[in-house]
């Protein structure tokens, strides 16, 4: 019995994804006939092409002349038709220069030349608009994906647009270019994994399309987002009618691996671990737990991906030490929740012998660490282990502030290939920090940054505003503190808080002054929620901050034209290529 893993549209371009290399990885190590495919990158490859674009300009014609044939038009139609009717006009161009653009993105010459990737990326979202244009209200892009309809939060949203073929542009990919590459009939088990919110319709339409195409397919579909939603799916007994035989929740080798054998054995469903499943009639919940730990699961494997086909001149392959977060405290955070608390590390020694044979298998010394944070401790072994061996290693690692981050670990690291460090401040205000439990504190931030800047490294800052109960007055000193500390920070993305279900704030709301949770019918798949709450700022207050802090940002970092558009596995190759000072000061990047 053999099984496909797939890994469905969308993801950024630039890299793999770590689920199915993992599951491929565990399940071949337990004997398995099983092989992953990334319908992500296969997607961006067929979306970017003429036969696709053709089709899209012709759709697009068509809804021109039917809004133009309207007697009346509502404001909505009105700039639809002015955007079509835009992209009408530069199709021409776009699709003739869309195989360039992607060339360009897999150049190792043409990628570094600043102005020539500007053009080959305004191509490539050119070429995207055009598509979310003639399947409005879709929105695709180089780094997100969304439905316009809120279908992505709402069951009965979702259940409608998988089969609107006027909106939704995955019917037409699956069913006229991207099925016919496999022999689904070889198949007796397809799972697809969906981590993120941008994947669920993607993900949907096509468990929607293999379950009424080839009902001999026992379709399974995993990822944290089911985890978050467990509770929705055990009402939603069309879920399974619809999509798929079965879910994982939580980590997935162990019950696939347990699905495997219990279908080959005909014995029951209620033995696999984390499985929601329907038998006559009523959804089930097994109340078995996964046992196995992240430290017990062989390091995952890229053979059956298209590394070639990636958005990028050099391979940047994903990495992952630990499941859970050591730290595991924040308040607002689900991380912890998505891995049913649980925290499991590979030791550094045979992270680094991954590194070591990826970077001779694929030919590549670009990684990004996949973790939500590496501990100082984690980080001093690997820098220690990749400079005893001498591995040509250049990474980013997200990580947090921690008193033990001292200059010795920053010039280690630095010297090991750690060219790039995402750091989660959120806040610098204390009273702030305190309640999200971060665990650290403004004026330790400020340390940290100034001695990794000194080891020669680049500082990301992750930020938002608008935490249950912070002040105007707060958020102005995030942005302060920005201001002073501006030598040593490098980027930021700042955005507006959101409350996610499973957080301890959800699960404690009167510790943040919240009065009352939003949570419409239409929304009951979200994953977040709206609030009403009895001290700090307003949405529209916190998203004024934010505007605040882009406005200061653009005037500060004169290198916000080369990160602020850019993915961050092609910011890794840009500096490593031209080096933090230059990329800095914006100087001599063309
Ligand atoms: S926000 Fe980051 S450091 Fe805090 S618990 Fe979540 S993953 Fe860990």
């Amino acid at each position: 019995m053999k099984s496909l893993l797939v890994f469905p549209f969308q993801w950024y371009p630039t890299q793999p994804y770590l689920s199915t290399p993992y599951l491929t990885s565990y399940l071949q190590s337990k004997g398995w006939d099983v092989v992953q495919r990334d319908f992500n990158i296969l997607s961006y490859d067929i979306f970017l092409s003429r036969p696709f674009l053709e089709k899209v300009v012709s759709k697009g014609r068509r809804k021109i002349d039917f809004l133009r044939d309207k007697s009346s038009l509502t404001e909505v139609e009105k700039a639809l038709l002015q955007v079509l009717s835009v992209g009408n006009q530069y199709s021409g161009t776009i699709i003739s220069r869309v195989d360039e653009a992607k060339k360009v993105m897999r150049d190792p010459e043409l990628f570094f030349k600043f102005n020539i990737y500007q053009e080959a990326h305004t191509i490539i979202q050119s070429a995207l608009k055009l598509i979310s244009d003639a399947y409005f209200p879709s929105m695709l892009s180089f780094l997100t994906y969304r439905s316009g309809s809120g279908a992505e939060e709402s069951s009965r949203k979702a259940q409608a647009v998988v089969s609107d073929e006027e909106a939704n542009p995955f019917i037409e990919l699956y069913e006229n270019f991207l099925l016919g590459s496999e022999r689904w009939e070889d198949y007796g088990i397809v799972g697809i994994s969906i981590i993120g919110t941008s994947q669920i319709i993607p993900g949907l339409t096509l468990a929607r399309i293999l379950k009424k195409r080839y009902p001999h397919l026992f379709i399974v579909l995993g990822g944290p987002i089911f985890s978050v939603i467990a509770e929705k799916l055990k009402k939603w007994p069309e879920f399974f009618e619809l999509f798929c035989n079965a879910i994982i929740t939580f980590e997935g080798e162990e019950p696939l691996d347990q699905l495997l054998t219990t279908i080959k054995s005909g014995s029951s469903l209620e033995e696999v671990p984390n499985l929601i499943y329907k038998i006559n009639g009523q959804v089930q919940v097994s109340e078995r737990k996964a046992t196995i730990r992240f430290n017990e699961i062989p390091p995952p494997t890229f053979d059956g991906l298209p590394v070639d086909l990636y958005l990028s001149p050099y391979p940047v392959l994903p990495v992952l030490q630990s499941r859970g977060c050591y730290w595991g405290k924040c308040t607002f955070c689900t991380h912890s929740y998505i891995y049913g608390q649980r925290y499991s590390l590979h030791k550094s020694s045979p992270m680094v012998d991954q590194l070591e044979s990826f970077s001779k298998k694929y030919k590549t010394k670009y990684f990004t660490f996949s973790d939500e944070a590496v501990s100082p401790h984690a980080l001093n072994d690997l820098s220690d282990q990749i400079i005893k061996r001498d591995l040509d290693f250049s990474g980013l690692v997200m990580l947090r502030f921690e008193k033990k981050m001292d200059a010795e670990l920053f010039r280690k690291m630095k010297k090991a290939g750690f060219d790039f460090l995402l750091y989660g401040l959120e806040s610098a205000n204390n009273r702030i920090l305190s309640l999200m439990e971060k665990g650290n504190s403004g004026e330790l931030a400020r340390d940290v940054l100034r001695i990794s800047r000194e080891a020669g490294i680049w500082n990301h800052l992750f930020l938002f505003f608008g935490f249950p109960t912070e002040t105007w007055e707060e958020a102005m000193e995030t942005v302060e503190f920005l201001k002073e500390n501006r030598e040593n920070i490098h980027s930021l993305a700042p955005g507006v808080f959101t409350l996610n279900k499973d957080s301890v704030i959800y699960n404690h709301p009167e510790k943040f002054s919240i009065t009352r949770f939003i949570d419409p019918p239409d929304m009951d798949i979200s994953t977040h929620l709206s609030f009403e709450i009895s001290k700090g700022m307003s949405v529209k207050s916190a998203e004024e901050a934010s505007n605040l802090c882009v406005e200061q940002i653009s005037r500060l970092f004169s290198s916000n034209n080369i990160w602020g558009g850019m993915p961050r596995e092609h910011f890794l190759l840009y500096l490593d290529h031209y080096g933090m000072e230059a990329l800095n000061k914006n100087d001599s990047i063309q």
